[in-house]
């Protein structure tokens, strides 16, 4: 193995950025010509992401292989511009499965399972699959958490073990927070110093600092970070804020990153590549005229007194990609659904938008405020796209407001209705009943048949498209004929399984509803049709005026 091998780990707190800087680097290495892959490991006992609240734990992401895993894999497929696998993705959970299974069948040749080295073993054997398979140059290895923290003391334990067994051919990268307090007006090292140590005790040291902060570290900073980190000022690299991560390969880029990387491991410098597509996206970002402003309803914004849009990340970005797209800044309003239900006059404020995304979602907490949205979208001709549960609420609204079946609903939200429009997906039910709901919904990619002459055809310029799926209930196909006279357009439908995926109506500006997850292929340099479409005729609601 050739391969090189690079750890990613966080230091002072969590939510400083490490995913977006590991895809940075993952860009910039990818740029110089070399094939880069990403690992996620999120130290959790939950298995995937997939059982977990998405306020605690942000978005879940899905592969094409159906696995559900942490929202920096989708940050790792923005710009690394590639599909990342189950396989990268890991989690203590999962580890420990594959150890206490490969136990039960005596793959240990009956000796002693031991915490230390079995546990980081597997983890590394992991990192060299996902490392094989991808065929990549550079793995880059994301350590969720920060150090010093005990969840995720066996995963840095296997750094430390891999680089035993490949000396020459793992580095390791610290990204830090450098807080610039209010009331000093300084950017402090501190904290980082004592992270440095902590991953010291650890057995790692840092061959790279990431020095994550509101503003750029000077030069007296970096030295005095060097001098306690046992690196050289020139493997500090400055982090700031910056207004789009899409920035972030840019501020690499200009300060080396890189090339020293590559020096570090002795590596022969490619003639000099510049993140040349990457520029051009600032570029098209920098340039817009004007804004389109786009509401998104959803129910998972709120922790105590502070407002999140995690959940919804990738739904977040495939906006703002189809918005650069057309030549305009989006601007995101959250909205809550459950405000529709308490006052209905309320939905009047949709009216100011240019357009409207309901993304998915499960249970019944809001989804009456969601319903009502839908009509008053279908009703003024707002631009609507919902995604996943949007789709399923479409229909509903459909039924209940158009076909008159006035209790329609899915039986996720009530069992026993008259007319369930939305019901269980096939097999569902004994899963239920045995309460085996971890990795059991629908999931991962699944091919879609278009109709000719409808809106996601059109869209997708393609007679068949693949999309990824994350859901446990589905269109009723008892009900398609009466909603289709009623005039419900079934524009998408599974080939194999016929069952509704994407349902749409005519004499509006844009109405369209999908079963499965789009957000999760578009990318900023080629941003999701679907989203393309939605966000021109949002432009074309206020007739291209800004
Ligand atoms: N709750 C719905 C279902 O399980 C929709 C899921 C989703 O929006 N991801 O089918």
């Amino acid at each position: 193995m050739s391969h090189k091998f690079i750890f990613v780990v966080g230091g002072v707190m969590s939510g400083v950025g490490k995913g977006a800087a590991t895809a940075s680097l993952g860009r910039v290495l990818q740029e110089k010509g070399y094939k880069v892959t990403a690992i996620k490991i999120d130290p959790y006992i939950n298995v995937d992401a997939g059982t977990m609240n998405p306020v605690e734990h942000g978005e879940v992401f899905v592969t094409v292989d159906g696995d559900e895993c942490d929202q920096d894999v989708g940050n790792y497929e923005r710009f690394l511009e590639t599909s990342i696998l189950s396989i990268n993705y890991m989690t203590t959970g999962r580890v420990y499965q594959s150890v206490i299974q490969r136990e039960r069948n005596l793959g240990y040749g009956g000796r002693t399972v031991q915490v230390v080295p079995d546990v980081p073993n597997e983890v590394i054997e992991r990192i060299e699959h996902a490392t094989e398979r991808a065929n990549a140059d550079f793995t880059l290895i994301e350590i969720g958490g920060t150090v010093g923290e005990y969840e995720n003391i066996l995963f840095l334990e296997a750094a430390r073990l891999m680089r035993m067994k490949y000396p020459d051919q793992v580095r390791n990268i610290l990204v830090s927070y450098m807080p610039v307090p209010g009331t000093l007006g300084e950017m402090k090292t501190k904290p980082t110093q004592q992270a440095v140590r902590t991953m010291m005790a650890a057995g790692l040291y840092p061959d790279f600092v990431i020095a994550r902060s509101t503003l750029q570290i000077d030069e007296p900073r970096k030295a005095k970070l060097a001098m306690f980190s046992n690196v050289h000022a020139d493997q500090v690299i400055g982090a700031p804020d910056v207004k789009s991560i899409y920035e972030i390969p840019i501020v690499f880029e200009q300060q080396k990153f890189g090339e020293k990387i590559l020096k570090s491991f002795g590596m022969k410098e490619l003639p000099e590549k510049k993140v040349v597509k990457w520029k051009k996206l600032l570029t098209s970002i920098a340039n817009t005229k004007g804004e389109v402003k786009i509401g998104v309803i959803g129910k998972y914004f709120s922790t105590g007194d502070f407002t999140l849009s995690d959940a919804y990340i990738s739904v977040i970005e495939a906006i703002k990609h189809a918005s650069w797209a057309n030549g305009r800044t989006p601007k995101l309003v959250w909205l809550n659904s459950e405000a529709y239900e308490k006052s209905p006059a309320k939905l009047k404020e949709l009216s100011d938008l240019d357009g409207v995304v309901i993304p998915g979602g499960f249970g019944s907490r809001g989804i009456e405020g969601k319903i009502k949205a839908i009509r008053y979208c279908r009703e003024n001709k707002i631009p609507y796209l919902g995604l996943c549960y949007g789709m399923q609420c479409a229909v509903i609204e459909y039924a209940r407001n158009v076909l008159k079946l006035k209790d329609a609903n899915t039986t996720e939200i009530n069992p026993k209705t008259k007319h369930p429009v939305i019901h269980l997906l096939p097999g569902q039910d004994e899963k239920i009943k045995e309460g085996n709901y971890g990795g059991t919904l629908r999931l991962g990619s699944y091919p879609c048949k278009l109709a000719a002459n409808t809106t996601a055809r059109k869209a997708y310029g393609a007679p068949q498209v693949d999309e990824r799926h994350r859901h446990r209930y589905e269109f009723n196909n008892e009900y398609r004929e009466a909603l289709e006279k009623a005039g419900l357009v079934i524009s998408g439908v599974n080939p194999e399984q016929d069952l509704v995926e994407i349902v749409e109506l005519k004499n509006h500006p844009f109405f369209v509803g999908v079963q499965f997850h789009p957000e999760f292929q578009s990318r900023p340099l080629s941003p999701h049709p679907l989203f393309k479409a939605f966000v021109k005729a949002a432009v074309g609601k206020k007739g291209g005026k800004d």
